[in-house]
């Protein structure tokens, strides 16, 4: 399966299928003479050798290895991977290869975006979370006063997502990637969302049904990022559950809950203010049940009201220090709202004790 992303300067394609990374050349319309593969520790013992392998013996192969983990989107990793594309005399005409999950994604894609003002790049992604950090081109590091503050816009030449490598995530990780897949339901399509929730199970991944749900959740990021491709408008509904997910991610320190676990509790939480706001019925409960049922952490405790609130007013969407949120008139019909201190204070205490 394929699906075509169209961006204003150009196009590239999200090929998705089994055993498909023992053919990357196959889907690139250049040869490359030079390539620099980077990814992180731990897919690096399980998929480096095959994308490698992959390629054909005249061209140079390049590999660097970073930590895994969401340390190493720093400033030193991006300046020692600039370094390593000097000294293996990359140029314009080279390529480079992001081979792992949102963090080698995000990373490769700066250094890509960055060396010599910008060279060809492709994603290789392995966790269900890069069903989504993989598509829409943004790429960034973080500085140690917030996530992603440096980066750039900058598509990648394709995205070869091999379905297979999915089999050896921790179970965590897929937690986190169905998140991401849910709020693609609930931002699209009521059949789609209710599908997720009756069939999609995070223990259930080597089925059918998965793929299913990838290839939407892929089709649904493809299309907004199509229509706002730089984040003024509609592209801001990708961060329905968010406001409140980073606020906790942060609050928590990173590394305590996944990415995708915090926002989690965002999208629940997105739900009750959508309730007040637009007086409409939401299907809380049965989606609080299935992250239940699917051992979502939902009952963090000693996350203190107030300082959420501070943080979710440093979101990147506020104004004024207001908190907009991402809500949902209805399923599938997603606005930007802007919730009042008062109600959201409100609102808050009662999630975070119904929560428990
Ligand atoms: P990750 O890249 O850290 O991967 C999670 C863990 O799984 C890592 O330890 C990794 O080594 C391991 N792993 C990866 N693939 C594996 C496999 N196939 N088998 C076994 N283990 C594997 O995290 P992530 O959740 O994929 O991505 C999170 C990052 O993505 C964050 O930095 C976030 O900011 C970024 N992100 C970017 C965008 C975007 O649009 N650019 C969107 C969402 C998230
Ligand atoms: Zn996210």
């Amino acid at each position: 399966d394929s699906i075509t992303i169209h961006t204003s300067t150009n196009q590239y394609q999200v090929h998705i299928g089994q055993k498909i990374r023992h053919k990357v050349p196959v889907f690139l319309s250049k040869h490359y003479p030079s390539i620099l593969i980077i990814t992180d520790s731990v897919v690096a013992d399980l998929y480096l050798e095959d994308v490698k392998r992959s390629f054909s013996s005249e061209q140079q192969i390049f590999t660097a290895i970073v930590p895994a983990g969401e340390a190493s989107k720093n400033k030193d990793c991006f300046f020692d991977l600039i370094t390593k594309c000097i000294d293996s005399s990359l140029d314009r005409h080279s390529l480079i290869i992001a081979l792992g999950g949102g963090v080698v994604g995000d990373l490769a894609g700066f250094v890509a975006a960055s060396y010599m003002r910008g060279i060809d790049y492709v994603q290789i992604p392995t966790t269900l979370l890069a069903h989504d950090s993989s598509v829409g081109g943004k790429v960034a590091i973080n500085h140690p006063q917030g996530k992603n503050l440096i980066g750039s816009f900058y598509p990648p030449q394709a995205v070869v997502y091999d379905v297979e490598t999915l089999y050896t995530l921790p179970e965590q990780e897929i937690r986190s990637g169905y998140a991401e897949i849910i709020k693609h339901g609930l931002i699209s399509d009521e059949v789609y969302f209710e599908d997720i929730i009756q069939n999609g199970s995070i223990n259930k991944l080597s089925n059918s049904i998965l793929m299913d749900h990838l290839l939407k959740g892929i089709a649904v990021k493809a299309e907004i990022v199509e229509k706002d491709e730089k984040e003024s408008g509609q592209r801001q509904y990708l961060n329905l559950g968010h406001t409140l997910g980073h606020a906790i991610e942060a609050e928590l320190g990173y590394g305590a809950i996944t990415h995708g676990e915090a926002v989690a509790i965002g999208l629940l939480f997105a739900m009750k203010v959508s309730e007040t706001v637009y007086s409409e019925d939401f299907p809380y409960q049965r989606l609080k049940n299935w992250m239940k049922k699917n051992n979502y952490p939902l009952t963090v405790t000693g996350l203190d009201e107030q300082a959420l609130i501070g943080r979710m007013k440093k979101d990147k969407k506020s104004k004024n220090q207001k908190v907009q949120m991402v809500l949902l008139k209805s399923i599938g019909k997603p606005c930007v709202h802007e919730v009042d201190d008062r109600l959201l204070m409100e609102l808050l205490h009662k999630f975070l004790r119904e929560l428990v």
